[in-house]
């Protein structure tokens, strides 16, 4: 069958001045790694390789970029799943890691477990020969930045940099989280996402984006998907699980609209999701303002967005 992959750079409050890198961010993973999965890689590959390019971009909240928790510091949380096998990996709270969607795949790989955390993550990732990088290396200016004034401001709130109503508001903090959905020429499905979480979290936090059906999700059955937003909402309706048992009635644009409004409906939930389904059919929608998103359509062409219905195409 036609390979597709789907990327995001995350449902939030993007602001108008850096719409710009966001849309090339996502553009380029497409570009990157696209031509591979028509050539015969794998989804898995496809995914992975897709989010290690967006945690490479300082622009989004994941790897290199990731937004600082409430001592200042970057935890990591990212998953991959292949929908042949069910099997997942994932991390969370992983520090000093420029590629934490890596560690999941090997924590999938070669342990017999599906999620490890903290010190034991960076101790097992290590141990599988994964360079650490100094803390710094992965803090931007921009990071740093907001969270001097986030650590002195005391209005601040998360929901800011997710709620519509403060779309134009300039002191939202920089989210960001990436996502990655393929099906290859084989027909198998595979999802990964891949985050800095929330800023300000307290430490030890964990967001939806390792949690299987929450942030994350791929079934040959019915369809794979990756989801960003604000996680304690997004994991109390299992985002993506909900979106992909929707696929097995639904079309895939509807199925994606009927999960978020599930989000939005029951728990009041910002955020959006990525899917595709077994047919090789893309879905997307969110509740935010905007989600950066990328995909390759039936002309081969990219075409990339920052909101629904603003999608253009580029080479
Ligand atoms: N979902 C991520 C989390 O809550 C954040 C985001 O997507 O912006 O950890």
């Amino acid at each position: 069958m036609i390979p597709r992959l789907i990327v995001h750079g995350g449902a939030w409050n993007i602001p108008p001045e850096y719409e710009g890198d966001h849309l090339n961010g996502v553009r380029h993973a497409i570009a990157q790694v696209y031509p591979l999965l028509r050539d015969g890689c794998t989804a898995l590959d496809a995914v992975e390789a897709a989010v290690q390019h967006l945690e490479d971009d300082p622009t989004f909240d994941a790897g290199r970029g990731a937004v600082l928790n409430a001592d200042g510091e970057v935890e990591l949380d990212a998953m991959i799943m292949d929908g042949a096998t069910l099997r997942f990996g994932a991390v969370a709270a992983l520090q000093n890691t420029l590629h934490p969607v890596h560690v999941a795949r090997l924590i999938m790989e070669r342990t017999e477990h599906n999620l490890l955390v903290g010190v034991g993550a960076r101790r097992f990732a290590g141990e599988m020969g994964v360079p650490e990088v100094r803390a710094d290396e992965l803090v931007t200016q921009r990071e740093w930045d907001y969270y001097e004034g986030a650590r002195r401001d005391p209005a601040y709130s998360t929901r800011r940099s997710f709620q519509p109503e403060h779309e134009s508001d300039a002191n939202v903090a920089p989210h960001g989280t990436v996502g990655a959905v393929a099906v290859d020429r084989q027909g198998n499905l595979a999802a990964a996402t891949s985050t800095g979480g929330t800023a300000m979290k307290l430490p030890g936090r964990v967001g939806d984006t390792p949690i299987i059906g929450a942030g994350t999700y791929a079934d040959n059955s019915c369809g794979a998907a990756s989801a960003t937003g604000w996680g304690e909402y997004v994991m109390r309706v299992l985002l993506t699980r909900t979106a992909c048992d929707l696929l097995r009635t639904l079309e895939a644009p509807e199925a994606a609209e009927m999960a978020v409004d599930v989000l939005r409906q029951r728990v009041a939930g910002l955020g959006g999701l990525i899917l595709v389904d077994r047919g090789g059919r893309y879905g997307f929608a969110h509740s935010t303002s905007k989600m950066a998103f990328a995909y390759v359509d039936d002309c081969g062409q990219v075409v990339a967005g920052t909101r629904k219905g603003s999608q253009t195409a580029a080479g």
